[in-house]
C-alpha cells in the first residue's frame, strides 16, 4: 500500500478538479450552476461557465417525455431527482436541498444547497464532517435508486472523458498492492485506465459514488478483492505503510538465501512489519489492508525477485558500492542513487508508485543494510 497524491496537492490539481466539475454538471441531474458556482472552468483549453454549460457540453436531459421541450425535459430530471431522494432519505434531502417539496406547487424544483452538495463531492473519506458523517447508510434498492437517477455514477463512468480525468490523475501502479501497472492510454486507438474503487462502498453511501476523493484508481484484482467490503484499511489519498511498516523476509528453515543463492525460495518467507514506532491505528488498518488485498500472500509469490536482490548486493556489496559511487560520484547525487540504478528502481518514497514492486524494493534493501551493518 503506497500514498498516491488528492488532486490539492497534485501538479495537475486544478485540470483534475477541472475537468470532474465538467464530469459530474454533465450526468448530475442538478443545474449546472448547482454544481459549477460562479466558477469558470477550463477543459481542453476551453473556458465554461454555468450559465452556457448546456450548450458547451453537450448536455442531455435523461428524461425523454416527446410531449416535452429540452429545458422541460431538464426541469423534469431536477425534479425527480429532488422526489427520489426525499423518498429514499428525508435526512439526506434536507442536507442537499433547502427548500421542501412543495406540494401546492408540484411542478417546482426544490432550492439546492450548494454548499453542502461541493461537500459531498470534495469531502476527503477519512475525516468526514460531523454532519456528513451522521447521513444514514443506505441499503439495496434505495441505494440504486439513488445510483440510477441521482448520484449516476455508471454514465460518469461511461463518459468519453473518464480516460482523460485518470491521466490526469497519473497513478502508473496501484496504490493497493503496489504490483499492477494501471496506466491509461487514451490518445491512440489502444484504451487503457485503471479502474475507480470506491473506497466507501456506492452500495451503503450512494451519495459518495460520484465524490472525487473517494474514488481510487487501483487495479482490477484489488478492485475485485474489495467489492462492497466496508474494512478499515488504508486510505491510499492520505495513509501510507510509508518507511514504518515494512516488508521483510522471516528466516523459515535455512539462511543461504541471505547470499541469493538458487532454489531457495523455501528457506524464508516475506512478513510485513512495523519496525518504528507508529500509530497504533496505522497498524491496525496496514493488517486490514493485508488482509483484504492479500498482499503478504501474492509478496511471497515474488521471492525470486527478492533472492535476485540480495544477490545484487551479496556482489555489489557496501565497499565496491563506495568504490563505484567515488569513480562514478559526477553520475549520481546519492548513494540511493547508484543503487537505484543497480536496482532499476528508485528507493526514494516519493518514486515507489512509478515502478510495480517499488515499496518491496526499498523495503528490502533497508533490510540488506541493516543486515550488514549488523
Ligand atoms: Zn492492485
Amino acid at each position: 500500500m503506497i500514498r498516491i497524491k488528492p488532486y490539492m496537492e497534485h501538479p495537475e490539481g486544478k485540470k483534475i478538479r477541472d475537468l470532474y466539475l465538467y464530469m459530474i454538471a454533465k450526468v448530475m441531474p442538478f443545474r449546472p450552476e448547482d454544481i459549477l458556482g460562479t466558477d469558470v472552468i477550463i477543459v481542453e483549453g476551453e473556458e465554461i461557465r454555468a450559465e452556457n454549460f448546456i450548450e458547451q457540453s453537450g448536455k442531455r436531459p435523461c428524461s425523454d417525455d416527446e410531449h416535452m421541450d429540452k429545458n422541460q425535459r431538464f426541469e423534469a430530471d431536477y425534479l425527480i431527482a429532488a422526489r427520489t431522494v426525499y423518498r429514499v432519505d428525508q435526512k439526506l434531502y434536507d442536507f442537499i436541498y433547502d427548500e421542501k417539496l412543495d406540494e401546492e406547487n408540484p411542478g417546482k424544483i426544490p432550492k439546492v444547497n450548494q454548499e453542502n452538495l461541493h461537500r459531498l463531492l470534495f469531502s476527503r473519506m477519512d475525516y468526514l464532517d460531523q454532519d456528513i458523517k451522521e447521513l444514514p447508510k443506505i441499503q439495496g434498492d434505495d441505494a440504486k435508486l439513488l445510483l440510477n437517477l441521482v448520484f449516476r455514477y455508471k454514465a460518469f463512468s461511461r463518459s468519453a472523458y473518464i480516460s482523460k480525468l485518470s491521466g490526469y490523475m497519473d497513478v502508473k501502479v496501484c496504490p493497493y498492492c503496489n504490483r499492477s501497472y494501471t496506466v491509461t492510454l487514451s490518445k491512440g486507438k489502444g484504451k487503457s485506465r485503471p479502474q475507480f474503487d470506491h473506497f466507501k462502498s456506492k452500495m451503503k453511501y450512494p451519495y459518495f459514488a460520484l465524490s472525487l476523493l473517494n474514488l481510487i484508481p487501483c487495479c482490477g484484482l484489488c478492485n475485485q478483492a474489495k467489492l462492497e467490503r466496508e474494512n478499515n484499511i488504508l486510505y491510499p489519498y492520505f495513509d501510507e505503510m510509508g518507511t514504518d511498516i515494512l516488508f521483510r523476509t522471516q528466516i523459515e528453515n535455512g539462511i543461504r538465501y541471505l547470499t541469493g543463492a538458487e532454489q531457495t525460495e523455501d528457506e524464508f518467507s516475506v512478513v510485513l512489519e512495523a519496525v518504528n514506532d507508529v500509530d497504533t491505528d496505522i497498524v491496525i488498518r496496514s493488517v486490514q489492508s493485508d488482509q483484504v488485498f492479500h498482499l503478504t500472500e501474492l509478496y511471497n509469490e515474488h521471492k525470486d525477485y527478492i533472492l535476485k536482490m540480495f544477490s545484487k548486493r551479496y556482489i555489489f556489496n557496501d565497499s565496491y558500492l563506495k568504490m563505484l559511487y567515488q569513480i562514478f560520484g559526477g553520475l549520481f547525487s546519492s548513494e540511493d542513487e547508484l543503487k537505484s540504478t543497480l536496482y532499476l528502481m528508485s528507493l526514494n518514497k516519493n518514486e515507489w508508485g512509478k515502478r510495480p514492486l517499488g515499496k518491496l524494493t526499498h523495503d528490502i534493501d533497508s533490510e540488506i543494510s541493516e543486515l550488514i551493518s549488523k
